[in-house]
């Protein structure tokens, strides 16, 4: 085969502990925590809802080390969302609840970064997120934390500061769809493969960032990501 173009690299994230994990896709859950979707505008338990960032938003950040994004353009609302990322091991279609667990690799501290301004428009006009949530730099995460030594993380402090000021602040166990049920609900709708991250969803509490400032989140059992607007 002859590329006319080199290929572009695969993104991969650290191992905690060692090794690279390889991104596939990343899928997101909208509006998973009630005081969340209450502080959107929405109540009760509505089903589910998903979009996609592509795998090279990422920006890896390693243990201990502050990530860098550059303030994305067309905003004045860059949206911090402090996330779970749930990292697939296992693909598979129409996955029980019951089963979700052996599909899971592990997990790591991940940022929904949103221009909060634009996502909002479109929502208005009826039109697809895409220019609100997924654009470069989009998806800090930390590294990831095998399940084999976390083991499964079904509740836990969510935390995110800015610039050492409490913002955002939930527990793992306040999810509306657990991480279970959400995979059970993605893989019924794709072909979940190996390599994949899901973001379940963010607490109350979002708000924006401007140049300048340092985002740390931490989740319970998997430590902190720390990320510097540029
Ligand atoms: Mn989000």
């Amino acid at each position: 085969m002859s590329l006319v173009f080199p290929a572009p690299a695969v993104t991969t994230l650290p191992v905690a502990g060692g090794g690279e994990f390889p991104v596939h896709r990343i899928y997101c859950v909208g509006r998973n925590y009630a005081e969340h979707a209450q502080e959107m505008g929405h109540t009760g338990r509505e089903p589910p809802f998903f979009f996609m960032k592509p795998a090279d938003a990422v920006l890896a950040v390693a243990e201990g080390e502050t990530g860098r994004i550059d303030y994305p353009a067309l905003t004045s609302s860059l949206h911090h969302e402090i996330e779970l990322v749930v990292a697939i091991g296992v693909g598979g279609s129409r996955i029980a609840a019951a089963d979700a667990a052996s599909h899971i690799w592990g997990y790591a501290v991940g940022l929904d970064m949103t221009r909060r301004d634009l996502q909002n428009e479109m929502k208005k006009q009826g039109r697809p997120w895409e220019i609100g949530k997924a654009f470069e730099q989009s998806a800090p995460i930390g590294p990831i934390v095998p399940k084999s030594r976390c083991g499964e993380l079904l509740r836990g402090a969510i935390t995110l500061g800015v610039d050492g000021a409490p913002r955002q602040k939930g527990d793992l166990a306040d999810l509306i769809w657990s991480v279970n049920e959400t995979i059970e609900q993605l893989s019924a709708a794709w072909l979940l493969q190996p390599g994949d991250l899901i973001f379940t969803g963010t607490p109350a509490g979002v708000g924006a960032v401007t140049r300048g400032q340092v985002m740390e989140g931490a989740i319970a059992g998997l430590g902190t990501l720390r990320v510097a607007v540029e």
